[in-house]
């Protein structure tokens, strides 16, 4: 017993000294939580089971990372909320299949996007949901999944709805699934790379110059493209989710250093997109939280008031 416990001590003492010696990695395993104020995600999912996302235990190939999926609606609510009040989610924007629920039973936090491209909807069911009090925003607009742009006839009574309701719309482009899925088939398989280029918001963005938007996973990998939009249209604001928990922390941290260097930092949002994933909540927000080149008014902007404002009434 003793010899064990002095083989611990020593372990421990050498543990110590390679972290000093180590302090890189180190500093990485010793995240710390800094942004404690109030968070809006303008990018969650609430999903029944016979929807995507829920019951598969999926390990991320571009970090290794290993997420285990709900395998109830109950649970993927049960998960989700224990992350909105450990990260003091004050609002968040919700689409999928029980958002209304959701909202219904918690109406200050919950704000209802309807989603469109990855089922039926249509311009007035949408009407008729927001006159009824329960639809806030339009997103995820995932027309993308259905390999369609967004300047597309189907898609851009949608946009001229939110411009009309003033309320905003979340156009997803890129990721849309994980590495490859487009071979998965089903709901994937009309995936484009082709398709994904930020730059097809642009017509939009022209016809409705009054349209509160806000582009999905920010124009990922088109950094460029992105920055030249932004420049160019005053009114975009580009959302992190998914991106800040898919990709490896110094690909999302080259991303989004090179909005901030290009002065972005007002119209950049958080999200989240965990959908039956909740544990990727956690790695999305600490991407965020522990960038080394943003000070804390910054994260707040992020986090918090860059969305306060796209979501204010006119
Ligand atoms: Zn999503």
């Amino acid at each position: 017993m003793k010899n064990w416990t002095t083989t611990r001590r020593f372990t421990a003492a050498m543990t110590l000294i390679c972290a000093a010696l180590t302090g890189a990695a180190t500093a990485a395993e010793v995240y710390e939580r800094q942004y404690t104020g109030p968070v809006i995600d303008v990018h969650l999912h609430a999903f029944s089971v016979e929807l995507t996302g829920l019951g598969g235990t999926w390990t991320n190939p571009l970090t290794g990372k290993t997420y285990v999926g709900a395998t109830t609606a109950a649970e993927q609510r049960a998960e989700t909320y224990e992350r909105l009040r450990k990260y003091n989610v004050v609002k968040a924007i919700t689409s999928g299949s029980t958002a209304v629920e959701w909202f219904e039973a918690d109406p200050d936090r919950i704000l209802v996007g309807g989603m469109i491209g990855l089922g039926p909807t249509s311009v007035e069911g949408f009407r008729q949901q927001y006159e009824a009090g329960k639809l806030h925003a339009i997103g995820e607009m995932g027309s993308y999944y259905s390999g369609v742009r967004a300047d597309d006839p189907t898609v851009l009574p949608f946009f001229e709805l939110a411009e009309a309701l003033g309320i905003p719309a979340g156009y997803h482009i890129l990721p849309g699934g994980g590495p490859g899925s487009l071979y998965q088939g089903g709901l994937m398989a009309n995936i484009r790379a082709a398709n994904a280029n930020p730059m097809q918001i642009e017509p939009v963005l022209i016809a409705h110059p009054d349209l509160k938007i806000y582009m999905m996973h920010a124009g990922w990998p088109y950094l460029e493209d992105v920055k030249a939009l932004m420049y160019a249209h005053p009114q975009l604001y580009v959302e992190v989710s998914a991106i800040n928990w898919l990709l490896p922390r110094a690909e999302f941290h080259d991303f989004l250093h090179g909005l901030v260097r290009a002065g972005q930092i007002k119209r950049i949002l958080y999200g989240s997109d965990q959908m039956g994933w909740a544990q990727t909540i956690d790695d999305g927000f600490e991407a965020i939280d522990s960038a080394p080149f943003l000070d804390d008014s910054q994260k707040a902007d992020i986090f918090h008031n860059n969305a306060a404002r796209l979501l204010a009434p006119d």
